[in-house]
């Protein structure tokens, strides 16, 4: 292949440009992005850039000479607006032609129904920055959604000093992630961090930017208010294009998406076939675009993919790191490991295996990085209890 197109310059898209080049890639490749900033890393959006502790620029995951640097045409701040077999349109006219285009255009927020303009959103370093100069003029913060961002919004804004309320429409915080019992872990680390957190909260809609009437009527208000309700991958610009984009980009297991040999999709937006699962899957986390992005630059050049890894996902809620390994969607009971946190105990410390059918199908850790390694390996070989309780034995009597 001579020239591979890739949409999207964010983590996906440059990670696919790095590795076609460290797998001996040697044609052109153009890099396609919707936003004028260099590409960057969006994790400390709701972490370093909040909290003021960093300035945008070290989050740039390469800046125009790392990109020349290794023989990346990059046309930022020009959206892609449809795709044709292998051409991109772009919106100011431009139609570029490869030989495989890889899509990797990520997601955008959610917004409730009716939500105004004002209410704040993050998803972008232009988002960030806006909340980043809100917060700092507010004495108030109302979060919509108790999910990651959330609840990073959350920590960033108690670090600030400003009373945080937040509003969560399930019955934990992260649930989606942690599930039920262990999201309650979760909710504990907003009310010890003094974040005023009300689950099961029926929202009824804003009825300004600052201000969302609940489903009894009583209106709950802050300075500023966010909403974390989760994000979308905006595929409308693929109407047209042939692929079937019903909950993303639908892919085989190495990411060609589905019906088109040249076209490969990556990242948030696109929903691999997971063998283990048996279905199409979207997710949205750092590691998994970058495997993905890695596994796709190997299909392209001809390389032996690498092994197909255990998902991961970390956030970084008051003051402690929440890491999960696995797929805890499949579980059927769930086990404490380390820790008493499930049982009232502090929060810090804690993991929890989660099994399906007797096997170990994913961890959780909470402030808990040095026991990771161990339990991810585990969920790769799918132990059993007994294999599990083992380790955790032994990782216990080292710990003493
Ligand atoms: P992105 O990195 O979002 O890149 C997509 C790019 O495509 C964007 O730059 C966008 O502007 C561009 N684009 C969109 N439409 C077009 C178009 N039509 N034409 C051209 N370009 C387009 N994951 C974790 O595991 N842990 C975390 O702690 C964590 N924290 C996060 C915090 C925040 C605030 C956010 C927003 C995400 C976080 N994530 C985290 C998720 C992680 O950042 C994403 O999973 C990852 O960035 C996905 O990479 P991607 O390439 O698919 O999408």
């Amino acid at each position: 292949r001579e020239h591979v197109v890739v949409v999207g310059a964010g983590l996906g898209g440059v990670r696919t440009a790095e590795n076609l080049r460290s797998r001996g890639y040697l044609g052109r490749i153009t890099l396609v992005g919707a936003e004028p900033h260099p590409p960057y890393d969006r994790p400390p959006l709701s972490k370093q850039i909040l909290t003021g502790a960093w300035e945008p620029d070290r989050a740039v995951l390469r800046d125009k000479p790392g990109l020349d640097e290794i023989g990346v045409s990059a046309r930022l701040g020009a959206a892609a607006v449809a795709l044709h077999g292998t051409t991109v349109e772009l919106e100011d006219g431009a139609r570029i032609t490869g030989d495989a285009v890889v899509l990797a255009t990520g997601v955008a927020a959610r917004r409730l129904p009716g939500q105004p303009d004002g209410v704040a959103t993050l998803r972008g370093l232009d988002d960030a920055l806006a909340l980043r100069d809100a917060l700092a003029e507010a004495r108030s913060l109302l979060v919509v959604g108790a999910g990651f961002i959330g609840a990073e919004a959350a920590h960033a804004a108690r670090l600030r000093g400003l009373e945080v309320i937040v509003l969560e429409a399930g019955r934990v915080p992260c649930e989606r992630a942690l599930g039920p019992l262990v999201g309650e872990l979760a909710a504990r680390l907003f009310r010890e961090a003094g974040a005023d957190l009300r689950c099961g909260a029926g929202i009824a809609r804003f009825t300004d930017a600052r201000t969302v009437e609940l489903a009894d009527g009583t209106t709950v208000s802050a300075d500023v208010a966010l909403a974390g309700v989760g994000a979308a991958p905006a595929l409308t610009w693929l109407d047209g294009s042939g692929l079937d984009t019903a909950g993303g980009v639908a892919c085989d297991a190495g990411g060609r998406a589905s019906g088109a040999d040249d076209v490969w999709a990556l990242g948030d937006m696109a929903a691999w076939w997971d063998p283990v699962r048996r279905r199409r899957h979207r997710a949205e986390h750092w590691t998994s675009a970058v495997d993905q992005a890695a596994a796709v630059a190997c299909a392209i050049t001809g390389a032996e993919p690498p092994p197909p890894a255990v998902p991961y996902v970390w956030s970084d809620q008051f003051g402690l790191k929440i890491q999960v390994a696995g797929r805890t969607d499949l579980a059927d009971e769930v086990v404490p490991l380390h820790g008493d946190g499930l049982d009232g105990g502090p929060v810090r410390g804690t993991v929890v295996g989660y099994f399906a059918g007797g096997e170990l199908v994913a961890v959780a850790a909470f402030g808990a990085a040095r026991y990771l390694p161990r339990y991810r390996s585990l969920v790769a070989a799918g132990a059993g209890p007994a294999a599990v309780s083992a380790v955790a034995g032994e990782l216990r009597s080292a710990a003493t």
